[in-house]
């Protein structure tokens, strides 16, 4: 069987953290078109400065772009036995793309309360050298403001400040919705509960993804 999957779910629902581990689990490559789109503006190539507004704004970068990126990674080597997709598809039209170019054996919804996002995102920090993530709360650097990994110094992502969180939310519950009604009409969406332990919510997965 493929392991061909998508992860979804609000920002800090904890998708990024499930995609890692179900990435190394079945060993696929975890596909971020957030990350693709954050190396290419680190690396200042054309597709980064063609992209840069819409990450700093929070806006959705133009569908044309994120699906030619998106079918560019997936044609890759390491993709053949599966992947996991995070961030891509965001809405219907990308969702009917991708399902012209592979097909996709479980899409997994980690669902959290709006409220509950806005409390994770607030207290997310992003290491400026390495990337490397953490959360004050969950996910503490031993070192106030200091990267575990890198020594580097750790900043709110220019996309965490508070009025860009709100349109991510927003445009998140109305694209995100009838592309939810597409993957439950082909049966292969499964809904996890998000809001309980990084051990609970991976076990809850893993439980779903069982083929009955
Ligand atoms: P993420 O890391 O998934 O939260 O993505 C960060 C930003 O990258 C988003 O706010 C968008 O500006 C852009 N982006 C990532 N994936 C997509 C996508 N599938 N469609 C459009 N824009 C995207």
């Amino acid at each position: 069987m493929s392991h061909k999957f998508i992860i979804m779910g609000p920002q800090a629902s904890g998708k990024g953290t499930q995609g890692k581990l179900l990435a190394e689990k079945f060993n696929i490559p975890r596909i971020s078109t957030g990350d693709i789109f954050r190396k290419e503006i680190a690396e200042k190539t054309e597709i980064g400065k063609l992209v840069d507004e819409y990450l700093k704004s929070g806006k959705l970068v133009p569908d044309h772009i994120t699906s030619s990126i998106a079918k560019k990674r997936l044609s890759k080597m390491d993709c053949k036995k599966g992947f996991i997709l995070d961030g891509y598809p965001r809405n219907l039209d990308q969702a009917l793309f991708l399902d012209s170019i592979t097909p996709i054996d479980k899409v997994i919804l980690v669902n959290i309360s709006d409220k509950e996002a806005i409390k994770r995102i607030s207290n997310r920090r992003v290491c400026i050298d390495c990337g490397s993530s953490y959360n004050l709360i969950s996910k503490p650097p031993k070192k106030k403001g200091i990267c575990d990994k890198c020594g580097g110094k750790l900043v709110l992502r220019s996309d965490d400040y508070p009025d860009a969180i709100a349109k991510r939310l927003e445009i998140y519950r109305k694209q995100s919705r009838p592309m939810l009604r597409f993957y439950d009409k082909k049966n292969i969406l499964i809904k996890i509960q998000g809001m309980q332990s990084i051990g609970d919510v991976y076990s809850d997965i893993l439980e779903k993804l069982k083929i009955k």
